[in-house]
């Protein structure tokens, strides 16, 4: 039987449960344990694509194709445990689970419940983990509390009935500062715990979210009053970065406690090559401008961030975003709003909003040499630029912004155009990529060891409908942006870039590099256009 640590959250949402599990996870994973995670999420919509990025935050996209929510990145960049969609559950997805199986025959002939049906579902779930791990970590969505959650702590009750020595409960909860009255406030969270209580849980530890110094004795307090154990009242201190929370809980031995709870050897926690990476010394700066839709909503591009921010700490510097919002930029407003950047990002994104800022951005990156990267859209949008201002084809577009264009320089994959059903219903998840030889890219992929099979081919994530169409490659490549990558099979383009000796950084890539970064394998394009940006930074400030 596994060991599982069922994660939930108190008081309020946002109190880092999933940063917290993925520490812990990543901490037993350390320790030389086979460690898995689930979330189990208590809205209904069964799948993230379908959600707005600026209401739900960024879709992180798995190597299955699977659509998910962006705790899913956190796991995957801070504990390196690969996600799919056995890795998350909405209600949503039980209920439709439940209700297409018996439309099909499964439990025929039986009234459809929540108990015993789902909350027997909820612990398959758990057991069907355990099967290929030896620790599962789960995460609950939400607040302890909230009406819609009730079903997953039911299941959790019954489950660690059933196993008592193999299941322990975490509570991520926060101790409050009222700055009216100069105290803390101890209150909401003891009764966070009592709701928990309500449900037939106690939880065996408490990880208390503070924003600054507390007395240690606000700690026995807790612990009195909530029956936790002292030594399982942990301080969890805002820290400045998301990687430093594996070495905050591992100074104060939050993995020790987990394994000692769960009964498992002790063993020794092999986190120094991490520590050193965050170590690194910071020498420079560099500001990235990063145009795109929701340029006000940071979690709207999550994975972008942190992939910059792997290969900032690759590269010793300390980065600075610039968000440019997309809707307001124009051919007047671009040379001052990007007067201060080192280097620009498009992002992905979806439908004609801000797509003529984002055009103008490019234009003015290719045109002043400024470094260059387009992610997805971002590479679609870079397209229409060059065939408009350097192709002379004015009324070059993607079939997304104009059905009918004359010059579809951008058009719909083969089956995609006059696809109805919105959901899970375009080209996702990884596919390969071969390089061509010569080309930045193929030179950047093969610098990086881990991405590299010496068969120049590479994988990437997916999330479009459309993709440059490669009757226009001819004249691309004519007045010089160049193909740097293509699928092996279908040979849609992948990846193109503006050679160096006409520009230091252009490249658009029809994947999403971001999703697979992370902090000891920061994704090779973020790190070459990182060092590109610099290298400009220096330039212009030795010029000064
Ligand atoms: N909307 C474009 C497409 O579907 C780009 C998608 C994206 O940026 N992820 O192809």
């Amino acid at each position: 039987m596994a060991k599982y640590i069922i994660v939930c959250g108190g008081v309020i949402s946002g109190t880092g449960k999933g940063v917290a599990s993925a520490s812990i996870a990543f901490l037993l994973k350390l320790r030389g344990h086979k460690v898995n995670y689930i979330k189990f999420e208590p809205y209904l919509s069964s799948d993230a694509g379908v959600l707005s990025p600026i209401e739900h935050g960024e879709c992180f996209l798995c190597d299955d194709g699977k659509e998910t929510d962006l705790d899913l990145g956190t796991v995957e960049r801070i504990a390196g445990i690969n996600m799919s969609s056995q890795n998350i559950c909405t209600s949503g997805t039980l209920y439709k689970e439940l209700i297409v199986g018996q439309e099909r025959g499964e439990n025929l002939g039986k009234t459809l419940q929540i108990m015993p049906h789902v909350t027997d579902r909820i612990q398959e779930r758990l057991l069907n983990l355990g099967k290929t791990s030896e620790i599962v970590v789960c995460e609950i969505g939400g607040t302890v509390g909230d009406m819609e959650s009730a079903v997953f702590y039911e299941a959790v009750r019954q489950f660690k009935q059933k196993n008592q020595n193999d299941v322990m409960v975490v509570m991520v909860a926060p101790i409050l500062w009222v700055p009216t009255i100069k105290e803390f406030k101890t209150k909401p969270l003891q009764n966070a715990v009592k709701q928990l209580l309500q449900y037939g849980i106690n939880p065996e530890m408490l990880l208390c979210r503070v924003d600054r110094e507390i007395p240690a004795k606000l700690f026995d307090k807790v612990s009195d009053m909530t029956g936790v154990e002292r030594s399982a009242v942990f301080e969890a201190k805002d820290v400045d970065s998301v990687y430093q929370v594996p070495i905050e809980f591992y100074n104060r031995h939050i993995d020790d406690y987990c394994v000692d709870m769960l009964r498992l050897k002790r063993s020794s926690c092999r986190i120094h090559k991490y520590k050193e990476l965050l170590e690194k010394p910071i020498n420079d700066e560099v500001t990235i401008g990063i145009c795109g839709k929701y340029a006000n909503h940071d979690e709207a591009y999550l994975s972008l961030k942190e992939a910059l921010i792997h290969s900032a700490i690759f590269h010793g510097v300390k980065l600075n975003i610039k968000w440019i919002k997309a809707q307001t930029m124009d051919a007047k407003n671009v040379k001052e709003e990007l007067k201060e950047i080192d280097g620009l990002i498009v992002p992905g994104g979806f439908d004609k909003s801000g797509v003529d800022g984002k055009i103008q951005c490019i234009r003015y990156a290719r045109e002043n040499k400024i470094p260059f990267l387009g992610i997805c859209l971002g590479l679609q949008c870079a397209v229409i630029e060059f065939a408009k201002n350097v192709c002379a084809i004015k009324d070059a577009n993607s079939q997304e912004f104009e059905k009918d264009t004359k010059n579809p320089v951008v058009h719909y994959l083969a089956g995609q155009k006059d696809i109805a059903v919105k959901s899970a219903s375009m080209r996702l998840g990884s596919y390969s990529c071969e390089l061509v030889k010569g080309t930045l890219c193929h030179n950047l992929y093969s610098a990086s060891p881990s991405r590299w099979d010496n068969k120049n081919t590479i994988s990437e994530r997916h999330r479009h409908r459309l993709e440059v169409n490669p009757e226009y490659l001819e004249i691309f490549t004519k007045n010089g942006l160049n193909l740097s990558g293509f699928n092996p099979e279908t040979k849609l383009v992948e990846i193109m870039e503006i050679s160096q000796n006409k520009h230091p950084f252009f490249v658009g890539t029809q994947a999403h590099p971001e999703f697979k970064s992370s902090l000891s394998d920061a994704a090779p394009l973020f790190k070459g256009f990182v060092a590109a940006s610099v290298d400009r930074r220096k330039k212009i400030t030795k010029k000064k």
